[in-house]
């Protein structure tokens, strides 16, 4: 069984990248157009996060963490600048 985090888990992650904690940025699902924060989102870990939509699980944005580095992807998730 597969389980997830909530989106929460991203705040150390995007907080290395962006500088602030970006959870509660409000986005859509461009799949099936639901809304929400990050911190609602269903993450899934192995070689990062993948963000997953909590309505349809289409993949929102993915987090790599690289030696000295942070990669942000960003998938399926509109509505939000993360910059
Ligand atoms: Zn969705």
């Amino acid at each position: 069984m597969v389980t997830h985090l909530d989106g929460n888990v991203l705040a150390g992650p995007l907080s290395e990248r962006y500088g602030t904690d970006r959870t509660a940025e409000v986005g859509s699902c461009a799949e099936c157009g639901q809304s929400g924060s990050l911190a609602q989102s269903h993450v899934y870990t192995g070689a990062g996060f993948v963000a997953r939509c909590a309505n349809c699980g289409a993949v929102l944005l993915t987090v790599v963490e690289r030696p000295g580095e942070t990669v942000v992807r960003v998938h399926a998730l509109t509505g939000v600048d993360l910059g």
